[in-house]
């Protein structure tokens, strides 16, 4: 059929059986007599789509009662903005864990509306590792904590989640949502942009707790106010319906495979099994990363020459794996795993790398 293994960091891969159901449904959803992306987003049969889709993602990841999901635009970039518009709740301050280029980027649109507070930044060691908890300076008065759980381009995953007591924990997960089971209590908001586990770009997933909504600072527009979507099921204006509905399927795509336990342990095999091809390369392919920040989801690695990156990619692709090539700020490869790239893909990117190497020692 000339479907490649796609290890791109985001827009990713999707499905397959997702991608074959919505082209199954493409021109007719379910005796409607139109596409999905044709109907009202306040028809009967749209709301189904909508309530689906929030219902199974609260059963996969066991979101309690008095959390709410919202389906925004904008992206996870708007959330950056709207989570100090929204969260510091008259205070000045609020505490951020630097760990990479995403957490960066939270931090300076931050800036634009209070003072943040670096709890810990791991720029010293260029952003090779999480800090450990020991290393928090968490202040008990801040508005709420901003962390960034998996840093995408760097690779980096915090192995354990920060305590903040009564501080509103708050978490970019982006790149690492539906990829394990996590305690969704431990947070006060969730968010990430779903072109990477859940769905096509366009939207980004918000989980809040309740109490944490109603709170932004005068002037605040509308649309940028958590409780104008939350008063309005995501409805307020005319919400991304076809991502929200492709989102759907995946979730009950994740639901019908066994839910995030089984895309846990698939996940972490993956991982452990790609991390040991590079270390077990006699050094020919390194991955920079303390071994016990290593990221589940992105995993960049480098060759011994620079001069091979190219004949890598080139090869590679041929080869049907493709989407290869690092972030443009480190170089290098990077690999992303994320739940819809298959396990058989992994292998065939071991297999691949040990005969590259062999080939061009
Ligand atoms: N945070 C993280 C961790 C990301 O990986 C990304 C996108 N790669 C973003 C935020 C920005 O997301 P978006 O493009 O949806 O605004």
């Amino acid at each position: 059929m000339g479907r490649v293994y796609n290890f791109s960091a985001g827009p990713a891969a999707i499905p397959l059986e997702v991608l074959e159901q919505a082209q199954r449904e493409m021109l007719d959803w379910n005796g409607s007599g139109m596409s999905v992306m044709e109907m009202s987003h306040r028809g009967k049969d749209y709301m189904s789509i909508a309530e689906k889709a929030e219902a199974d993602l609260r059963a996969l990841m066991a979101i309690p009662a008095n959390y709410k999901v919202l389906f925004l635009q904008g992206g996870a970039s708007q959330q950056f903005a709207m989570i100090p518009m929204n969260l510091l709740a008259g205070k000045t301050s609020a505490d951020y864990i630097n760990t990479g280029a995403w957490s960066k980027k939270a931090i300076s649109e931050a800036k634009k509306f209070c003072t943040p507070t670096i709890a810990a930044t791991t720029e010293a060691d260029k952003f090779m590792r999480a800090p450990a908890a020991a290393e928090l300076k968490l202040d008990p008065g801040a508005a709420y904590v901003h962390y960034t759980p998996n840093e995408t381009i760097g690779g980096v995953e915090f192995p354990y989640v920060p305590a903040t007591g009564d501080v509103p924990l708050i978490a970019d997960m982006s790149s690492t949502i539906l990829s394990r089971p996590i305690d969704v209590t431990k947070f006060g908001m969730i968010y990430a942009g779903a072109q990477k586990n859940i769905g096509p770009a366009g939207m980004a997933v918000v989980i809040i707790r309740e109490d944490l909504i109603g709170k932004a600072a005068a002037g605040t527009p509308t649309m940028l106010d958590y409780q104008t979507h939350a008063a309005e099921g995501s409805m307020y204006n005319t919400p991304p319906t076809y991502t929200w509905y492709i989102a759907g399927l995946v979730f009950a795509w994740l639901l019908k495979n066994g839910g995030l336990t089984a895309m846990g342990a698939t996940n972490e095999r993956k991982a452990k099994k790609l991390y040991a091809a590079i270390d077990g390369s006699g050094g020919y392919y390194k991955n920079p990363v303390e071994v016990g920040s290593r990221s589940w989801m992105n995993v960049p690695f480098t060759l011994p020459k620079p001069e091979l990156d190219e004949v890598f990619i080139k090869e590679a692709k041929k080869a049907g794996l493709v989407t290869l090539k690092g972030h443009r700020s480190v170089g290098g490869m990077r690999a992303s795993i994320y739940n819809a790239l298959p396990e058989s893909g992994v292998d065939a990117l071991i297999a691949f790398m040990k005969d590259f190497a062999q080939r061009n020692p």
